[in-house]
């Protein structure tokens, strides 16, 4: 037993209506029910990261909900201010006052698309803190680096220059998503993952000790049902950050289920 809770984050991405509230009740019910037949409620913790467009009504969707809170909502980044002029960016306070709890920042898309830099992310991950949610910092290598040979340094590296030095294992996880296998439905071998998740936790000792036991490290990569047990039981595997299979409450679902029987 490593003696960290079990994680599983689901990122829907540019997905999602408010029909798609629907959805948030059936994981809702979905995980009141396995918390009441543990009797306890230090099972597997979830979040559903959806468009910022949906927080605040989803939100409110989950406190009308009756019985315990089962499931956390988060962004999927934010800007480094609290406020100001720059048009179309979110910041963390209001993603915070939207309900949310946790943001995902440096996700590859982010870092493809918007070009967003290892300095962005940190101070991404740095507001965040400030104003109280979780930031799950995404590092990952494309296929091209780990094809060179290149993946635990280009890793490492993103690790150095994304996360903060106020990171502590209560406010902050890091996610491993090898870019090649988000949404192609290849994964890295089981070895691999333990190598790279290994190499994190090693690096995160170097520089913040102790609580790096503590500091859940998540896969993310084309997760399903039928492959969660066996990555979330890897050593150094806290859980998992699920793209595609966190849009279908059955699927999200049966992923907790597999990260309950993996703690
Ligand atoms: C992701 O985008 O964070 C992700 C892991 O996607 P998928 O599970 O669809 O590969």
């Amino acid at each position: 037993m490593s003696g960290r809770r079990k994680l599983v984050i689901g990122n829907w991405k540019m997905n999602g209506t408010r029909a798609s509230g629907t959805e948030i009740d059936a994981i809702a019910s979905g995980l009141a029910v396995r918390a009441e037949q543990q009797g306890r409620g230090d099972g597997v913790q979830a979040a559903i990261c959806p468009p910022a467009t949906l927080i605040a009504t989803l939100s409110a969707r989950l406190a009308a909900q009756p019985g315990p809170d089962v499931l956390a909502l988060g962004g999927q980044t934010c800007h480094p201010n609290a406020s100001g002029a720059h048009t179309g960016d979110i910041s963390s306070d209001m993603l915070r006052d939207a309900g949310a709890a946790w943001v995902i920042v440096g996700h590859s898309e982010r870092r493809a698309d918007h070009k967003e830099t290892d300095a962005q992310i940190r101070a991404q991950a740095e507001a965040a803190l400030r104003a109280g949610l979780s930031p799950i910092i995404c590092v990952g290598e494309t296929e091209a680096e780990r094809d060179a040979g290149r993946a635990l340094e280009v890793v490492g590296a993103q690790l150095a220059g994304s996360t903060p030095d106020e990171a502590v294992a209560a406010t902050t996880v890091i996610a491993y998503e090898p870019v090649w296998a988000i949404g192609t439905g290849r994964t890295p071998t089981e070895d691999e993952i333990a190598t790279m998740h290994g190499s994190i936790r090693d690096r995160l000792r170097q520089r913040f000790g102790d609580e790096a036991d503590k500091l859940r490290l998540l896969y993310g990569g084309s997760v399903k049902p039928a492959n969660a047990e066996a990555i979330f039981s890897l050593t150094d595997v806290d859980g998992g950050l699920i793209g595609g299979a966190s849009l279908k409450a059955t699927d999200f679902l049966a992923i907790v289920d597999a990260a309950a029987k993996a703690e």
